[in-house]
This record gives C-alpha cells, structure tokens and sequence, in this order.
C-alpha cells in the first residue's frame, strides 16, 4: 500500500529537535506568546520577506483577522464584497461571512485551479472592496493579473496562502507577499504543519499588523488595557517552537514534492488521466498533485485495487454545501466539473523515488 499521506514519517525526522525543544518549553514555565512564538514570527516575516508576521490560532482565523483589522482600520465596513473563486475550500469564505462581509463567488477555472478572469470582471460591482485569491493546491495565483485589476479597482488584496509555504512568484518575491496581507495556515497536513492547530498572517502594513497584534489577544495593546474588540485566537508556544524547527527545511521539502511533481508530469502517459498545468518554476509547491479524471468512482476502484492512497480536494463545492444554502441557486458549470473529476495523488517529502515510480507505473497501465 502507497499511503496518501504519513504525517507520522514527516515529523519523525525531527524527532530529536522536538524532544529538546519540548523539554525547553516544559522547563521556561511559559506557555502563551512566549519568546517562541516571536522568534517564530521574526523568522516567518524575514523567510516570506515581509515587514510582519503576527501569529494566531489557525487558517481560518489568520484570514478572518485581516478582515476584522481592516474593518477597524475603516478600509472595509459591514457588507462589503469580497471576491472568492468558487473552487476554494470552505474555510475562505467562512472567514468573509463571519467578518461580517459578503462572499461572491466566481466561477473558477481548470489549468491554475484559479478565478476565471472573464467571470471576475462581471463579478464585480461597486460594493466590490477586496479580492482573496488562494494559491489553492500550492500553486500561485495568477496574481500579476488579480494586482493589475485589483489596483485599478482600488480593492485590497488579501491572499489564502494556507497551501502555498514558500511559493515563489516570477519577480521573487514568495507567497504572503504578494497583496496587502495573507493568511497561513500551519495545520499539520499543510507544507508547513505544526503538531496542532496553528496560524499567522504576513503583511507590510504597519496599521494592520498592530491591530492583529491587539484583536489576536482580546484586544489588548498592554495587560488588561482593551483597545478593540478583540478575540482569542494566540499562535500557541510549543507549536511556535516546533514550527521553527520544521521553517528549516521547508525550502528542502517543497523541492522533493517538486522532483515527485516533475516525474509524475514526465512519466505518466495515459490521455484517460489529465495532469496538472505546472510552468517548472518555484510558484507552485505541490501542496497537492491533483489529476483530473472523467469517470472518478471507476479510477477510484482502481487506485484502492492498486493499493494507491488518494483523497479528494474536493468532493463537493462551497455553493452545493449544506452548510452555504444562500449560494445553492448559483451556477458554477467549471466549478462542479473540478469537483466531480479531481483526485489528489501522494506527493510528501518523505514518499520515495520508488513509491512514485510505483504510482507512475499504475496510473499507466489504467
Ligand atoms: C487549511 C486551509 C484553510 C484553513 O486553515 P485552518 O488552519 O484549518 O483553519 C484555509 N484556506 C485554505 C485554502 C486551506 O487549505
């Protein structure tokens, strides 16, 4: 069996780091927004090559923070649209609606897993205040054409960069740098992944990062001194300290999920499965390997006859969840197309030449 994805074997590589920086968290007596965590953030600002890295809980609320800081700030107000590709993962959108702001899903398209321009351009309205592209899949956004228009709009660029760790966009500057603020995800499956639940956001605005500071922690700029509104969403200590031992060889371990990219996309013919559009540069960190595929339940039965590990990324799209009703009138042919075709294939730093050539040889005999 090829296991989609042994989390276990990742973090057993640094096993003894860990056990130290255990025992030194155990012996500091000091659990919240410890010195970890600020090492952990100066070390995220400077890898991302941003002014700020404020850490918080998780994903979700990296992306919801920016928003609440920007309302604070007045550069967004209740009701404001944001634009969102209708492909992401639920966790954009959810961040949007519970700031208090109003998601509008765009049709999404299938070579960078991204927002159909042509859609974007009648998506927007006056309300329109802010645009949230994800590098979904790992895979940069195309965000030269999202800055152009979000510029000339005069809308805020806030990007999901919770599956692209150390994406590298053409000009060199990396993922979390590339709008006015971007939310990260350190959830464990993630390129980046602590042991647990943790998060951050990364921005050059000096006003939005002292707000996050604030609202992060009840809203407190010194003890017991409330200055906004705040919430409870604190990067916690030990995942900061086992973070900056994982940021170390992150650059490493995107570079083997690239290799494994590079021989899948060399290696597997077969015109039943459609590969991933991949440029060979570094703005795509295979966070995934998705193909598409257009009977999906007979390539599944395959895989696990195969012994092939695979998840779905994912099966049923934001405006057809139970949980968004509002979005079900909503028509997205390309997006319900992604979603019925997608298979997510393994891909992690610790899977091995032989295990993909394994995967290779299967796919090429479906
Ligand atoms: C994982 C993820 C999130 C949310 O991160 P959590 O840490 O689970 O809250 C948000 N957006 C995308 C695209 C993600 O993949």
């Amino acid at each position: 069996m090829i296991p989609f994805l042994e989390l276990h074997k990742i973090n057993a590589r640094y096993e003894a780091s860990f056990r130290g920086v255990f025992q030194d968290f155990l012996d500091s007596g000091y659990y919240i927004l410890g010195n970890k965590v600020k090492q952990f953030e100066n070390q995220f600002a400077h890898y991302c090559g941003v002014k700020h890295c404020i850490g918080v809980g998780n994903g979700l609320d990296a992306l919801r923070l920016i928003l609440e800081g920007y309302k604070i700030l007045g550069k967004l107000n209740s009701g404001d649209e944001v634009l969102v590709a209708s492909n992401t993962y639920i966790a954009t959108i959810l961040a949007i609606q519970q700031a208090g702001l109003k998601p509008i899903l765009v049709e999404g398209e299938g070579r960078l897993f991204n927002f159909d321009m042509n859609a974007l351009l009648t998506a927007k309205t006056e309300k329109t205040k802010a645009i949230m592209p994800v590098h979904l899949y790992g895979q940069l956004a195309p965000m030269d054409k999202i800055n152009a228009l979000a510029s000339k709009e005069g809308w805020l660029v806030i990007e999901d960069a919770a599956q692209g760790h150390g994406a590298k966009h053409h000009d060199g500057r990396l993922a979390g740098n590339l709008g006015d603020a971007a939310g990260f995800s350190f959830y464990p499956t993630k390129n980046l992944g602590a042991l647990g639940d943790a998060g951050a956001v990364t921005t050059n605005d000096d006003a939005l990062a002292e707000v996050i500071r604030k609202i992060r922690n009840y809203g407190t700029s010194s003890k017991y001194v409330n200055d906004e509104l705040g919430f409870n969403s604190r990067l916690d200590e030990l995942q900061a300290a086992f973070l900056i031992e994982k940021l170390k060889t992150l650059d490493a371990d995107n570079e083997i999920r690239r290799n494994h990219a590079r021989s899948y996309l060399k290696e597997v013919v077969n015109e039943k499965i459609r590969l991933p559009f991949y440029d060979g540069t570094e703005n795509h960190i295979f966070h995934l390997f998705v193909v598409c595929v257009k009977d999906r339940p007979k390539f599944l039965s395959y895989l696990e006859e195969n012994e092939v590990g695979y998840l779905i990324h994912y099966p049923i799209p934001p405006h057809k969840q139970e949980a968004l009703k509002a979005y079900s009138g909503l028509s997205f042919p390309e997006t319900e197309r992604i979603h019925d075709e997608v298979v997510s294939l393994p891909i992690s730093p610790v899977l091995t030449k032989e295990a993909v050539a394994e995967v290779i040889a299967v796919l090429n005999r479906y």
